[in-house]
């Protein structure tokens, strides 16, 4: 515990300027704190099954996932108007390039599970839920 007036020895003397950036600092580190503990309080919650008091943050991590995940879509939906390899536009929905043959990459929600936590598609290999870091428990 740091002593009232240690405090005051080590701020003596320093300028306005200094004492804000003191004062700042602490507040960020105290936000850093406050983080880990939250993070590790939201960890036991989750993982005791309190659903009501995680929903608010479990709703951020499924905005975060959504959007990146979009992002991913977008990408697959470019890659799926022209082959990689020869760059020959493709029909819509083809598997494969119809001049050079290579496959079009493809990812839909349809080939992946529900996360039992969140509910967002994920991949059936995967360990844990890469939107809200729950262990994936296979249910089929
Ligand atoms: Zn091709
Ligand atoms: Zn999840």
């Amino acid at each position: 515990m740091t002593e009232w007036q240690s405090v005051k020895t080590r701020f003596q003397g320093l300028s306005t300027r200094e004492l804000l950036d003191q004062a700042e600092q602490a507040r960020r580190e105290k936000g850093r704190l406050l983080y880990e503990m939250g993070e590790r309080h939201y960890m036991k919650l989750r993982s005791e099954g309190h659903r009501p008091e995680i929903e608010s943050v479990l709703e951020q991590d499924i905005l975060i996932y959504g959007a990146l995940s979009r992002i991913n879509e977008m990408e697959v939906e470019a890659a799926q108007k022209q082959c990689a390899s020869c760059r020959t536009p493709l029909e819509p929905g083809a598997k494969f390039c119809g001049k050079c043959g290579t496959s079009v990459p493809r990812e839909t929600d349809e080939t992946k599970i529900a996360c039992t936590t969140c509910h967002t598609p994920q991949r059936p290999e995967q360990g844990f839920c890469t939107c809200c870091g729950s262990e994936m428990r296979s249910r089929v």
